[in-house]
């Protein structure tokens, strides 16, 4: 039977924010602009492309202030968007190309627009496929800005209850565009539900940076009922449609003890974190920005075990420069009281495009060119980032990390470089770390299965288990369809990460996990029980880690570790490390229920 609008539903996605939100259901559709269509005659082609051109300017100074203002409210990381819009206004060839279009098709700016925007669009997915990161967004949302200034409409639909009810709201959306989380009314927001975007898409970086619930990977188009109250579950992934007053005081109750848990575990986040037994773990930090990590966490922790410099590169219009990097990587030392940082060098291509690096198009971008193989094929920009590192690291503590490595061959290419920018900023009496370590990351199987050779020559070994596990499993990441069999409690998996601890174990080769696993407690207890004592997480799951740590031993997690390999499947594998987990940290029952 068909559900009608007042059905009770529940509908699953993926969690991309934590926590438990109730509000009106407020639906926004980001693409509700007309086009209007009308032939021209020749000797109205001057006031068109003069109609255009004015519309250009004006969307230019729309975008300057949201961007003003999107960087005093949510930071100038996230406002760098509004600047690559401004960019693509004022790129010659995108003006050219709507100028000729109205002079040779004979027809008005919106179609112009329209069109021109349509054939970026499909240039870009040429390009990169697969992004959750999605370049294209931005470039429709300047399209959707330009046809509404073209139109004399308000410059954003404006998508939430503004003025009007004071009730908490949860949006809802199939694609959030930049522009529209700068309109949110950010007040009464208490949730956000969206069909696209994965972890990293902008609806999912404004929420966590919000710290609002959101799923992602609803199909919203096809939902049996619109507007009304909704539960919003940022944990377990899911959405209820008409709930019932039970699920409303259900999901009211979760949420209260869900951040009652996260201040209780916030208050037990300082110092060196040692298991039960003593053995000191290092907790370190997965970052993307340093300017978005509070300075008491920083200085809690032994440093930063992730720096994604990608992003330093994703928010900004075209490459930085030298400087411009030596001063970003010296402003990050500067914050870390003696801590050390791992700059991993820039990780683009497969899910992460960069809009501006013009690579040719790929069947198989993740299995494609990507990570330190693209690094290496376009020297000039392994070159500036490497330089720039070892720049910085006369600054402060700093290791260079090295992504998506296959074979150790490449790692003694990169190798190579860093030893030449070493001679010549010596030849030039530049200062640096002359003891600067270079380390690499294991993503790929096969060289998790071999890694013996790497293990040797690198200063220190990281484990991606995110990208590890994707390989392995044939499963991709981002893929909200196949993503109950993305499993990094798979047997295969934690073989592939035996083996590698076991690598660098022999060759006296410092490793860490730098994966999601790090932050996953289950995961935490067999990565334990495999020897390991270095993970790196994003500052949420920090005290939840530590808890895991101070409640096991040594001999216990590697006796659930090794019971666990022996039991051979995915299913019976969390079926017994949950059931351990509770059994040797009991406070972290109400965190798993919560969780869901
Ligand atoms: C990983 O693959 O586990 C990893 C840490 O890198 P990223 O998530 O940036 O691909
Ligand atoms: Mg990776």
């Amino acid at each position: 039977m068909t559900p009608t609008r007042h059905d009770r539903v529940v509908v699953e996605g993926k969690p991309v924010s934590p926590g438990l939100a109730v509000g009106h259901a407020v639906f926004h559709d980001a693409a509700d602009v007309d086009v209007p269509v009308f032939a021209l005659e020749e000797e109205d082609v001057k006031a068109e492309q003069h109609r255009l051109a004015t519309a250009l300017r004006r969307a230019k100074k729309q975008l300057a202030e949201v961007q003003a203002t999107f960087e005093s409210e949510v930071g100038k990381h996230d406002a760098a968007i509004f600047g690559m819009q401004q960019l693509l206004l004022d790129d010659p060839s995108f003006g050219k190309g709507l100028r000729r279009r109205i002079a040779e098709d004979l027809v008005n700016a919106e179609v112009a627009v329209h069109d021109e925007i349509l054939q970026w669009v499909q240039r870009l997915s040429g390009v990169h496929t697969g992004g959750d990161r999605d370049p294209a967004a931005d470039l429709r949302d300047v399209g959707l800005r330009l046809l509404r200034v073209l139109s004399g409409r308000p410059s954003s639909s404006g998508p939430v209850a503004k003025g009007g009810t004071e009730e908490r709201y949860i949006l809802v959306t199939e694609e959030l565009l930049p522009s529209d989380t700068a309109s949110l009314d950010r007040k009464l927001l208490a949730g956000i539900v969206t069909s696209s975007g994965g972890a990293a898409s902008h609806a999912a970086i404004l929420a966590r940076g919000l710290g609002i619930p959101a799923v992602t990977g609803v199909d919203v188009a096809r939902l049996p009922a619109r507007g009304g109250r909704w539960v919003v579950d940022g944990n377990a992934g899911h959405v209820i449609v008409n709930p019932s007053d039970e699920d409303v005081a259900a999901a009211a109750e979760r949420g209260r003890s869900f951040a009652r848990l996260l201040q209780g575990f916030e208050k037990e986040t300082r110092g060196v974190a040692r298991t039960r037994d003593g053995a000191p773990v290092e907790l370190l930090l997965n970052v993307e920005n340093w300017e978005e990590v509070p300075r008491r966490v920083l200085t809690d922790l032994g440093g930063i075990g992730l720096y994604r410099t990608e992003f330093l590169y994703m928010a900004r219009p075209h490459f930085p420069s030298e400087q411009e990097q030596v001063d970003h990587y010296v402003g990050a030392l500067e914050r870390m009281d003696g801590g050390t940082i791992t700059f991993r060098t820039i990780d683009v291509g497969g899910d992460k495009p960069l809009p501006y690096l013009k690579t040719p198009h790929e069947p198989n971008p993740v299995l494609g060119w990507r990570g330190l193989r693209l690094s290496l094929e376009w020297p000039d920009l392994l070159y500036s980032q490497l330089r720039a590192l070892l720049r910085a690291s006369a600054h402060g503590k700093l290791r260079i990390l090295l992504p998506m490595v296959t074979m150790v061959e490449e790692f003694r290419a990169a190798r190579e470089i860093v030893l030449s920018i070493q001679s010549d900023l010596r030849a030039a009496g530049k200062p640096f770390d002359e003891g600067l370590e270079l380390g690499a990351m294991v993503e790929v199987p096969a060289l998790a299965l071999a890694c013996g050779p790497l293990a040797a020559e690198a200063d220190f070994v990281s484990i991606g288990t995110n990208d590890l596990s994707q390989y392995a499993l044939a499963v991709d990441r981002n893929n909200a369809r196949v993503a109950d069999l993305y499993q990094p409690l798979n047997p295969g998996v934690l073989s592939l990460i035996r083996h590698v601890v076991d690598a660098c174990a022999q060759e006296g080769t410092p490793v860490s996990v730098c994966g999601e696993m790090a932050g996953d407690p289950e995961a935490v207890l067999l990565l334990l029980g495999m020897g390991i004592h270095a993970m790196s997480m994003s500052p949420y799951h920090v005290p939840i880690v530590r808890q895991v740590v101070a409640a096991v031993t040594r001999d216990e997690a590697r006796a659930v570790f090794e019971s666990a390999v022996a039991l051979g499947t995915t299913t019976a594998i969390r079926t017994w490390v949950r059931s351990e987990l509770l059994r040797l940290v009991p406070g972290l029952d109400p965190w798993l229920r919560v969780r869901g």
